[in-house]
Parts: C-alpha cells; sequence; structure tokens
C-alpha cells in the first residue's frame, strides 16, 4: 500500500469545480504535488486561476509567505487527459453527485493509475460502497468528505466503505493532515459523520416549529446568543438551501429505513415546492438582496411592566439560584417563603419539563406562572416560556423584568426543554447513536462537530458541560409529552446516565 507521508506523493483531483479546486489548493499548500483534471477544459484553467488567486491572496495577507504560495501555486499542473494520471499515488474524485457519472470515473480511473494508486470520492452522500462496487479493487477506494470552502473548513472525513482496506483509510488519514485538515474517520453509512450530527440542530429546531413552540427567526436567536451557535438552524437552511438540505433529510432517513431521529421536516418540504429555497432564491425563512439579509422583523419593544414580587421555584436549586441573582441585578423584589404569595409572579426554571408539567408538578397558579431556561446562562438573551393558562399580564410583567437592563427577552410557547435544551439533547443522543453504533468514535464524534460545523462544543463536549443526568431528563421529558420515539435516549447515553458516570472524551470504552 501507498506510504502517504512520502516525499514525492503525486495526488490526483478528478473534478475541477468548487470542491476539487479547494481540494488541489490544499494540498498543494500543504507540499504535494497535484495533478487537476476536468471533462470541460475551460473549468480547468480557471481553477488554477483561483488556486493561484487565492494563495496569492493569502501571501498578501500575511497568512502565508510570497515564497510559500509560488511553491504551492507551482505543484497544481493541469492536465487535459486523464491518462496523464497513470504515476499517481492517491486520486481523489470531486466531479458531479451521480452515481453512474462517479462509478463510470473510477473505473476509467482503474485502468490507468497502479495497482497500489488509493481511490476516494468527495461525495456528500452516496454510499462509497456503491461507488466502488463496479470496480475491479473495490478494497482501494475509500471517501475523502471535505467540506466547503475547503481552505477555511479544516474537517475531512475519511470514509470506510464495506470492502475498503483498513490501510487505506490510515493512508488518507496521513494525506488529509498533510493538506492542513482535521481528518475523522466514519464508516459508510447514510450520511457519514457531521451531516447527521447536523441534522439533531436542523431537524430539531425545524419540529419546534411545526409544534407551534416559536418562530424559526426566535430559533435562530435563541441558539446564537443563548447557546453561542455562529449561526441559526434557519439561516443555516438558507444559506445551504432548502432542496438540498431537504433531499438529504429525505436520503438519510430512508437510509436507514426510517429511523425517527432523522424523520424530515413536512414544513421544509413544502417551503421547497414553493420555491423559498434561501439565499439563493432570494427567499427562504428569511429574505435577500444582493446577497445580503433583509431584516423584515420589526424590533420588539420591550415591555415596561414590573411585576410586584417574584417568587423562583427552588426545585432545580442550581437555576433558581442562577435565575435569583439575575433578577436581584434587575431590582426584582425576590420572595423568600416556600410557596408563592398571591399576588406573586412565579418563576420555574425546568430542565426538560415544560411550564404546565412545572405548574402541575408544584401546584402553581398556571395564569401567573412562567418557565426560564437557566440552562446557558443570561448574558446575551433570556428565553420565557409560557403555559396555554399563563395570562398576557403576567407575561408582560416577566418579559419586562428581564429586560430591564436592555437584554433581550424571547417568549416561547410551552415546550419539553424550552428552545435550546431540546436542540442541544438532540445533538448530544445522535452523537451518542453514533458511538453507539460505532459508526465513529466519541473523539471523532467530537471534533466532526467542531471542526465540520463550527458548533460551540459537540454532542459529548455538550454533555459533559451541562451534565449526562440533564440530557436524560430533557429527552424523557420529550418522550413523555410528545410520546415520539425520536426522543428515546440511546442506550449509550441512558447507561452512562444510569451508572452516573461521564462521557467525556478520554473516558470512554466501547458500548
Ligand atoms: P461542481 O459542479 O462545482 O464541480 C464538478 C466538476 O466536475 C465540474 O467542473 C464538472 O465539469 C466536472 N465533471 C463532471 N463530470 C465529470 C467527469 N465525468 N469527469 C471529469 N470531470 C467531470 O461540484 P462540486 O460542488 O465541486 O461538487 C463535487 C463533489 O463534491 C460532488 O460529489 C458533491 O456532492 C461533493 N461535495 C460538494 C460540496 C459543496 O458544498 N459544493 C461539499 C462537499 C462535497
Amino acid at each position: 500500500m501507498i506510504d502517504a507521508s512520502r516525499q514525492d506523493l503525486v495526488l490526483g483531483v478528478v473534478g475541477a469545480g468548487t470542491m476539487g479546486r479547494g481540494i488541489a489548493q490544499v494540498a498543494a499548500a500543504g507540499g504535494i504535488q497535484v495533478l487537476l483534471t476536468d471533462a470541460r477544459p475551460e473549468a480547468i484553467a480557471d481553477a488554477c486561476q483561483f488556486i493561484a488567486k487565492m494563495l496569492n491572496r493569502a501571501a498578501e495577507k500575511g497568512t502565508i509567505p510570497a515564497s510559500q504560495a509560488n511553491e504551492a501555486i507551482g505543484r497544481v499542473r493541469a492536465v487535459e487527459n486523464l491518462q496523464d494520471f497513470s504515476a499517481c499515488h492517491v486520486v481523489i474524485e470531486a466531479v458531479a453527485e451521480d452515481l453512474e457519472v462517479k462509478q463510470d470515473v473510477f473505473c476509467r480511473i482503474e485502468t490507468i493509475v497502479g495497482d497500489d494508486c488509493i481511490l476516494a470520492s468527495n461525495t456528500s452522500a452516496i454510499p462509497i460502497t456503491s461507488i466502488a462496487a463496479n470496480c475491479k479493487r473495490p478494497q482501494r477506494i475509500a471517501g475523502t468528505h471535505f467540506f466547503n470552502p475547503v481552505p477555511l473548513m479544516k474537517l475531512v472525513e475519511i470514509i470506510d466503505g464495506a470492502l475498503t482496506e483498513p490501510t487505506v483509510g490510515d493512508a488518507l488519514t496521513i494525506l488529509g493532515r498533510r493538506m492542513g485538515r482535521e481528518p475523522v474517520r466514519c464508516t459508510d453509512f447514510p450520511g457519514f459523520l457531521a451531516g447527521n450530527i447536523g441534522r439533531g440542530f436542523t431537524l430539531e429546531a425545524a419540529h419546534i416549529v411545526e409544534e407551534g413552540v416559536s418562530t424559526f427567526a426566535d430559533v435562530d436567536s435563541i441558539m446564537r446568543d443563548v447557546v453561542g451557535f455562529p449561526m441559526g438552524p434557519f439561516q443555516l437552511i438558507d444559506n445551504n438551501g432548502a432542496d438540498i438540505v431537504h433531499r438529504a433529510m429525505e436520503s438519510v432517513y430512508e437510509g436507514f429505513y426510517q429511523e425517527p431521529y432523522f424523520r424530515p421536516s413536512a414544513m421544509i418540504r413544502q417551503r421547497v415546492i414553493a420555491g423559498l429555497l434561501g439565499r439563493k432564491s432570494g427567499r427562504g425563512f428569511f429574505q435577500y438582496q444582493d446577497g445580503k439579509t433583509v431584516s423584515t422583523e420589526e424590533p420588539k419593544a420591550i415591555p415596561t411592566n414590573r411585576p410586584r414580587s417574584v417568587w423562583v421555584s427552588p426545585v432545580e436549586p442550581a437555576c433558581a439560584q442562577a435565575l435569583k441573582e439575575l433578577l436581584e441585578s434587575l431590582g426584582a423584589k425576590l420572595e423568600t417563603g416556600a410557596q408563592p404569595s398571591a399576588s406573586a409572579l412565579c418563576m420555574v426554571t425546568p430542565i426538560g419539563e415544560d411550564a404546565t408539567t412545572s405548574v402541575l408538578n408544584q401546584k402553581l397558579d398556571a395564569q401567573r406562572t412562567v418557565a426560564i431556561d437557566a440552562l446557558f446562562g443570561f448574558a446575551k438573551r433570556r428565553t420565557c416560556m409560557v403555559t396555554p393558562a399563563t395570562s398576557k399580564e403576567t407575561v408582560l410583567e416577566a418579559a419586562g423584568l428581564l429586560s430591564a437592563d436592555g437584554v433581550p427577552t424571547t417568549v416561547i410557547q410551552d415546550s419539553p426543554g424550552f428552545v435550546a435544551q431540546r436542540i442541544v439533547a438532540m445533538i448530544v443522543n445522535i452523537g451518542c447513536w453514533i458511538a453507539q453504533s460505532g459508526f465513529a468514535s466519541p473523539e471523532d464524534i467530537e471534533k466532526a462537530a467542531r471542526y465540520g460545523l463550527g458548533y460551540p462544543k459537540g454532542s459529548f463536549g455538550f454533555a459533559d458541560h451541562i451534565g449526562v443526568q440533564r440530557i436524560l431528563l430533557i429527552l424523557n421529558a420529550a418522550q413523555i409529552r410528545t410520546g415520539d420515539p425520536r426522543y428515546r435516549p440511546s442506550p449509550w447515553l441512558s447507561r452512562r446516565g444510569e451508572l452516573h458516570g461521564p462521557l467525556a472524551i478520554n473516558n470512554y470504552s466501547k458500548s
């Protein structure tokens, strides 16, 4: 098998479009000789110019020395004939996302390269095993799933097909590192790795909106401001294109034989049919003009109402304490009794439970009660959840008080796990489900979310930060309230919860 660390390694890249040129660029920057080809000669020339422009720009910005940029540009050779790939040690395919086209490209490459040449596909979703199925030597074929834009996105998923020899993935991992990427390894399962963790984020957000809990703009604000995601789920769908996102959702759901974790969203399907595709069509969940988001929302006025006194439920002591400190800083008069006075505004801080359940369990007056999500702090935004019976006056008093310092408050309808708790719990649960299945290691699952999706934490990082028990509380409460099996906790998570063990990195054992 090829030694991927050999200095004279030659990489062939087939397909000089968005991804192929990015892959060629990072390989050349990593000191690797690259041959770049495409079915369209003009695409090859355009890609070479593009790569030179990108590397020169990096040199102008001081990211790399000018001499290194020049050397890297000199390492990319445009070739019009696939026959010129005969000396390649590795070939990465980045042509159109079409099984037949890819199978044809691989079968042709096989007749040109040596027997020990490694072949890899940059497919986003086609099973590697299917691409390799018609090849003479499927054991040397794997996936190398880079992310767009390649030079900025550090992650590369190395995907082992059903027949791929492990040494092939090992060599591609070494090659990925030489290209300055952060490689993670996974087996060939529907949706691969990062995409499935990301479905916890986007799909749960869509289901929350479908359930009438919140608007998509509010979900985005909560996930950005409260949890620290770089982008809200609906902004992300708009950027990627709702049609692409929905197609991938359907294919993964069917690929796993209708696994409830990945149930697609009927709301997104309808929007795709209506042509609300996102940025590329000018309108999706948000509106766009000249590539910029156009704000259609009126800024919400902060209510001036204030409650006479506030009683905070002690049931979740850490959350209650955090909320009391906030309320004191906002000048609230806090009640200290075990029960609220007859006129108090009641605040509960549940984890998992919806506001209605808290009211019933604690025998509170639903009209005067709101639930506050205290799990992620209050620095940039506060989330206030109401029961179906909470009075308008109570909501205005709660929102007025919570935003007395100018920090916005988002009011949402009743939901087990608010918005943030639910979405984070899904990200954790899907990560644990992947770990349980053995598709990827916990370390790689964590890396995929951080480097491929840009999340502040991955599934395991969130679980350890929030606590495994609390994640289980959220999932179990959501399952009881909705009856939906998509909230069933993965055995990986529930076992560790029962044993009171952490999910922390470096603290894993198989299953
Ligand atoms: P693209 O349309 O920008 O580029 C594809 C290139 O392949 C084109 O230049 C085309 O001329 C060429 N091509 C098509 N058939 C060919 C053939 N038979 N032989 C040689 N060249 C051929 O597409 P892209 O966005 O770069 O995607 C390429 C692959 O990477 C796809 O499988 C896609 O799913 C995957 N991918 C894309 C992204 C993304 O965000 N764009 C991210 C990850 C993976």
